[in-house]
């Protein structure tokens, strides 16, 4: 079966050509400015074909989708031979709501299920409903698709770690919980790390730590979400390249009536202009923190310490609320190819188990156990793959 993985933006589009029965991603590629002009990059993966990188016009994702398809059954670019190749397409959502706890089969009824969700993700939504309708339009109603949420797999969160202690009414007339966020990955990286340790998945307790533009570490006992850092938004939990994670909300009302912002120019500093960037005054980038911090700017120094610090304790609360851990994942941009970061992360705990081998650890994109031999915990880089999670869960719905 070939799945078509798609991560559609408000202006962007994403997609991979996966061939299951050899996990291969056959073509990847980007659609960029949708709506304002546009460009698509196709990179052909099979067959020898060239890159098409250019500007063409997007109007709409109709139109994205359109060239998307064109460019992977074109005899230049292409890498199957029609349209009836591509046997289904698997959707990232971002916002499942209390509606969805794993993936699902996309129906006029799910349709309607996924705009009732879109309130709670106002920028990401609307973006997923409109590619899952332009592959519609594009490929017919026959061609099935899947619905992958990054919420979904913390559906499992007991009510004592997703309930705001707010009045209770929040939660039960507006859904006002933790919901949690890059679920996919999450659930990717742990089943790749119960295969890598050899043991079931239903044995162990897992600390995943998600580090890249966007940060959520979360706890999973027996393959099931416990906790999550991320909560009703992706707002909070670690500060992140731009994002402030948690603060203390009688800031807002401080810092609105100071200087006269109202909400959306509030909720715009701590989404945009806060976290490794807001601190250091330097980047959203890690390698340009350390970069600076190297050539003397504390600022940058503080901003790296402050996420490894918060990573640090998030994984001390953790094993708590599980009554241990047997290992601790690091994955995404940060957690894949920083070592820094990953010893420093690590440098601490040892009182828990925790034993870095440096030599291991020495190691950029790829599977690998970076503790010693001898560590109670052991912890493990793993890159994460959500396009070949959405294309496996794809799969298996459309069988
Ligand atoms: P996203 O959350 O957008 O999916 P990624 O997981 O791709 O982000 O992570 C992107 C981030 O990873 C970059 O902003 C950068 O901070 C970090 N990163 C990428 N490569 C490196 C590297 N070699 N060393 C340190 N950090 C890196």
């Amino acid at each position: 079966m070939k799945v078509l993985v798609i991560n559609a933006g408000s202006s962007s589009l994403k997609y991979q050509l996966i061939d299951m029965e050899t996990e291969a991603v056959l073509a990847k590629g980007l659609c960029e400015r949708i709506g304002i002009d546009g460009h698509l990059k196709h990179t052909p993966l099979v067959g020898g074909k060239p890159v098409f990188n250019e500007d063409i016009a997007l109007p709409t994702h109709s139109e994205a989708i359109a060239a998307v398809i064109d460019k992977l059954t074109s005899a230049e670019y292409g890498v199957v031979a029609s349209m009836s190749e591509i046997d289904a397409v698997g959707h990232r959502v971002v916002h499942g709501g209390e509606k969805f706890a794993s993936s699902v089969r996309i129906t006029d009824e799910v349709m309607k299920a996924l705009e009732d969700c879109t309130p709670f993700a106002p920028l990401h939504n609307p973006a997923n409903i409109t590619g899952i309708n332009a592959c519609t339009a594009v490929m017919g109603k026959d061609v099935p698709q899947v619905a992958v949420f990054d919420t979904a797999f913390h559906q499992t969160m007991p009510a004592k770690a997703f309930t705001y202690a707010v009045p209770y009414e929040y939660y039960k007339n507006d859904g006002i919980r933790r919901y949690g966020f890059h679920g996919t990955s999450h659930r990717y990286v742990s089943a790749r790390c119960a295969e890598l340790m050899g043991k079931p998945i239903e044995e162990l307790k897992l600390i995943s730590c998600h580090m890249g533009n966007g940060s959520s570490i979360c706890a999973i006992d027996g393959g099931k979400s416990v906790d999550t850092s991320m909560g009703f938004t992706p707002l909070v939990g670690l500060p992140m390249g731009t994002r402030s994670g948690d603060l203390d909300a009688g800031i807002l009302q401080y810092l609105m009536n100071k200087y006269g912002m109202n909400i959306d120019e509030m909720l715009n500093v701590l989404n945009k202009k806060s976290g490794v960037l807001g601190v250091s005054g330097v980047s959203s980038d890690f390698r340009d923190l350390e970069d600076a911090h190297k050539k003397g700017n504390d600022r940058a120094g503080l901003a790296v310490d402050m996420f490894n610090y918060g990573v640090k304790k998030l994984i001390g609360a953790y094993a708590a609320a599980m009554n241990g851990v047997d290992a601790i994942i690091f994955t995404a941009g940060v957690g894949e190819n920083d070592k820094g970061i990953r010893a420093m992360v690590c440098d601490g705990l040892e009182y828990m188990g925790v034993k870095l081998d440096p030599a291991a650890n020495d190691v950029r994109g790829k599977e690998a156990v970076i503790s010693a031999a001898d560590s109670k915990v052991k912890v493990l880089l793993i890159p994460t793959n959500e396009e070949l999670m959405i294309a496996m869960d794809t799969e298996a719905l459309v069988g």
